[in-house]
């Protein structure tokens, strides 16, 4: 298939020839790939006569639904770029990102609208959509190097950026999904995972491109995800770690597991081996795991369901997120000096790819920081590689601790203290040190019914881990701080020891 094909082609590819098949799922709703592509003709029409051009922005605030699906075919015909927003966030982000990515439309549903700007034009109500008059079949492509979306990055580590994905980019979905996760046009995907998210727009592609079904869920409730992958014999899905943790736990407390499920994809966010190990055992499928991020249009990298074997000779994989796809360059590299570093040494991942962003929508010297001038993006992760090509991914060097001049990477010090049984969760951040600069401190969630306390856990650390690494100090709470991805938000737990204890 050629690397340049759009999504919009690859729709029209499908309604051409299997009209009636079912393309998208919602509770009992289904669409076919033709009806599909009239409802993206119908609103494209509608947003034209709204005055939305080539290049103007259409924003949607809205929970999983059907229409972002036809939405992001309405703007690629009209090459219009869509920004879906991040329903999570609250108001006043929520106004930062449109006061940045200023909409000519903004489409919202009732019980979200509420979250808009007061001073910003009235938004389009969703309903209105779904019953817009017939218009004639739109034909004409997209320039495949124009932005088709701007995703709003997760902010896990700053101020949302808006990276502005082409067309080109997200079309190699059609590329992965055969590739990495043997989609066809038999397979079922069901897409639970925001559609704000790369994770959810980029993953949500996968069967479509295939001429596959994808049946979608508001949200990823696992006991909903469970009913919908047996209501409609599902055989692929994608899910954080948090995701996977929740379904895990309620098999194991006797629900069916997901028999019809082939493949599960999981990434975004650190998974801990313990739960990997967990979710083979009880789960009865296929595992995959996959790194990528949104300045990457999501998966670049990804670890095979044949890696996954707990008791193989190559169970240490269970660690990687594996190979990056023929497509993309992968470097690891001294982030300071720039210089390759040797085979098992830590390095920062930088990224080579047509799935690349073309840069952060109004930010040039934002998007200069991160994309070098041969072209290769800075991700800010720390991982290794080993001689079979398979990545690592050790930390984010924005996480990374400096104590007395040592780095430590705060994953390591996580990793030694998921074994401990009285830990449920555990992360770890650096607090200001008096001497050293920097100490680790563990955040932990107690497992029930385990009594914990700080000695024991940093006894059991310095059994384990060099002195310098051990954390100094031990926190428990109920819940971590996350974010729609399920990443645990460390800059919240780094300010809170630092406002309360004055640190
Ligand atoms: P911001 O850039 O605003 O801080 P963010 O980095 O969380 O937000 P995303 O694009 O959602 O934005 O996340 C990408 C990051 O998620 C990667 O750079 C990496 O740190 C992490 N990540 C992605 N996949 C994995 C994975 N499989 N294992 C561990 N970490 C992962």
């Amino acid at each position: 298939m050629e690397a340049d094909i759009t999504l919009l082609d690859v729709l029209r590819e499908h309604a051409a020839r299997t009209p009636g098949k079912p393309c998208l799922s919602f509770g009992e709703e289904t669409i076919g790939f033709a009806g599909l592509d009239v409802w993206s003709d119908r609103i494209a029409t509608f947003l034209e006569q709204r005055g939305v051009g080539p290049g103007d922005r259409v924003a949607i605030l809205s929970h999983n639904a059907p229409l972002f699906y036809a939405l992001l075919f309405a703007c690629a015909k009209i090459s219009a770029i869509m920004v879906p927003l991040n329903w999570r966030l609250s108001a006043r982000e929520i106004a930062a990102i449109i006061a940045d990515g200023e909409p000519s439309v903004v489409l919202a549903s009732d019980v979200l609208s509420h979250l808009l700007p007061v001073s910003s034009e009235p938004p389009v109500p969703l309903n209105l959509l779904d019953a817009l008059p017939d218009v004639p079949a739109r034909s004409g492509s997209p320039d495949p190097d124009a932005a088709a979306i701007i995703l709003y990055t997760s902010g896990t580590t700053g101020e949302p950026k808006g990276a502005m994905l082409s067309h080109r980019a997200l079309g190699y979905a059609a590329r992965i999904a055969p590739y990495a996760w043997n989609f066809d046009g038999a397979s079922v995907n069901l897409v639970g995972m925001p559609l704000f998210h790369i994770g959810g727009i980029g993953y949500g592609m996968m069967a479509l491109t295939q001429g596959g079904h994808t049946v979608l869920t508001r949200e990823a409730d696992p006991a909903l995800i469970l009913a919908t992958i047996d209501r409609w014999q599902v055989t692929h899905a994608f899910f954080v770690p948090t995701v996977i943790q929740r379904l895990v736990e309620l098999v194991e407390a006797g629900a069916p597991p997901p028999r019809s499920l082939n493949l599960l994809v999981y990434g975004a966010a650190p998974i801990g081996e313990t739960l990997l190990r967990r979710a083979i055992a009880v789960l009865g499928c296929g595992f995959s795991h996959a790194y990528g991020m949104t300045e990457s249009a999501g998966t670049i990298v990804s670890l095979p369901a044949s890696d996954h074997d707990p008791d193989g000779p190559n169970a240490d994989r269970l660690r990687s997120c594996g190979r990056a796809f023929p497509w993309v360059e992968i470097a690891l590299v001294d982030p300071t000096s720039g210089a390759a570093v040797p085979t098992g040494e830590i390095g920062e991942i930088r990224i080579r790819s047509a799935m690349l962003m073309s840069g952060y929508w109004r930010k040039p010297a934002e998007t200069a920081a991160v994309i070098d001038r041969e072209g290769w993006f800075h991700s800010g992760d720390a991982a290794t590689r080993d001689a079979d090509g398979c990545l690592f991914i050790r930390d984010r060097y924005k996480d990374m601790i400096v104590s007395g001049g040592e780095n430590i990477y705060p994953a390591e010090i996580e990793h030694v203290l998921q074994a401990h049984p009285a830990v449920a969760d555990v992360v770890v951040i650096g607090v200001p040190h008096s001497t050293w600069g920097e100490t680790p401190r563990a955040c932990v969630v107690g497992a029930p019914g385990e009594p914990a306390d700080e000695a024991a856990l940093i006894a059991f650390a310095r059994e384990r881990l060099a002195r310098y690494k051990c954390p100094s100090s031990v926190r428990f709470m109920d819940a971590f701080p996350r974010n729609a991805s399920g990443k645990v938000l460390k800059y919240e737990l780094r300010a809170q020891a630092v406002a309360e204890e004055g640190l």
